[in-house]
């Protein structure tokens, strides 16, 4: 005999999203080789329980995307909520607490591969949007939920489903990765290069007979690493970073190198166009060449995701602070993060605002012992519950 009930916003129930988490991290989705499919399919199977409709978008090898939408009131654009089922591999030391058990300890921590980066995150967006549909609620729009496959080596599954259009329409992103419930608003990119320089064998007694792969290596990374990426700096992130991840090159001592492969972790910002800065690295290659004897090098490369960025007074943001502040009961820290997302696959060209939040110690992400604090789990399900509400 209540007659305010619409009044009051729903809530997810006492252990939807613990029980949920802990659901999705007995399942290994270590990525290689993923099998996110059987994630895909738990996490469907619980949307459809909760009156939730959506389909599985395999990718073959038993991997999977899921998509699920839940109707809105057509008084905002769609948004999109996501985040990734495929987790790290779980490292050579030895866990304090098995990687697949999800144990929950003495103090409220819940243990295990993908606590943090991300099925914490992923379950607690679920949770929301199967609160709201579950106690019947409308939000303003549309909000849509898609677990992607693949983000922790090539983000395949974004890419697949960025190609069946699934933003098309969207007016906001929301990814839960790790960011200790701050308001993540831009994060760096990467592009990942290979150099390979080409010289010619020589007895090592007689170096001037020969051309040195590996000398010429250590003057292009040089070049490389000095290398003026405009005046690029983020206020959140920064400037761009460069970093030699890899080198490998000649046989024995007394042989002039005839070879010599790098691999060198370029991580941009948001403005700097990934294709500026493959030009300006021509230019290197193009300028040794001419003035360099014998210089030969090639680049390939081999990872390309676009930094992303929004402007902190785009309405998203706004709301999301609102309703996460009300969550928290203070502001929420507005920050930048480092490690790229699917959000590097999904917004680059589209301009949609984007932003990050989710629950977990982003530096416990993709250690070993990687575990979450269930009251996070819970303050995230409540906003990921709350932000379809608002506007
Ligand atoms: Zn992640």
């Amino acid at each position: 005999m209540s007659t305010d009930r619409a009044a009051s916003p729903p809530l997810p129930g006492r252990d939807d999203v613990l029980d949920l988490t802990r659901e999705l991290l007995r399942i290994d989705t270590v990525n290689p080789p993923g099998n996110e499919r059987e994630a895909a399919e738990a996490a469907l199977a619980y949307a459809r329980a909760r009156g939730l409709s959506g389909d599985l978008q395999p990718l073959g090898d038993g991997r999977a995307n899921l998509h699920l939408v839940l109707r809105g009131k057509g008084e905002r654009a769609p948004l999109m909520y996501c985040g990734h089922l495929d987790t790290v591999p779980l490292g050579t030391a030895r866990w304090t607490r098995p990687p697949h058990a999800a144990e929950v300890d003495e103090d409220g921590v819940l243990w295990g591969r993908g606590a943090v980066d991300m099925k914490g995150g992923l379950a607690a967006m679920l949770v929301g949007i199967a609160t709201l549909a579950r106690t019947g609620t409308q939000p303003l729009g549309d909000v849509h939920f898609l677990a992607t496959a693949g983000e922790e080596v090539d983000c395949a599954g974004a890419r697949a489903a960025g190609q069946r259009g699934v933003l098309e329409g969207v007016g906001g992103l929301v990814i839960a990765e790790p960011t200790d419930l701050d308001l993540v608003v831009a994060h760096k990119g990467a592009l990942f290069l290979e150099f390979v320089t080409v010289g010619r064998a020589a007895h090592g007694s007689m170096p001037e007979q020969g051309v040195n792969a590996i000398t010429h290596m250590t003057t292009l990374l040089e070049r490389l690493t000095a290398l003026d990426l405009g005046s690029v700096t983020d206020p959140l992130l920064g400037a761009p970073t460069t970093s030699v991840g890899t080198i490998q090159g000649g046989s024995v001592v007394n042989i002039v190198p005839d070879r010599c492969t790098a691999q060198v972790d370029l991580r941009s910002v948001p403005g700097l166009d990934h294709a500026v800065v493959l030009k300006r690295i021509e230019a290197v290659l193009d300028e040794l060449k001419l003035t360099l004897p014998g210089f030969d090098a090639r680049m390939t490369v081999t990872g390309d995701y676009a930094a992303v960025g929004t402007d902190s007074a785009d309405p998203l943001v706004r709301t999301a602070r609102d309703v996460l502040g009300g969550v928290l009961g203070r502001p929420p820290k507005i920050a930048g993060v480092s490690y790229f997302s699917d959000g590097s696959v999904l917004q680059p060209g589209t301009g949609l605002p984007t932003v990050l939040c989710g629950p977990g110690d982003p530096n416990l992400a993709h250690q070993t012992d990687e575990r979450v604090h269930v009251e996070a789990l819970e303050r995230a399900a409540e906003f990921f519950t709350l932000l379809p509400l608002s506007g």
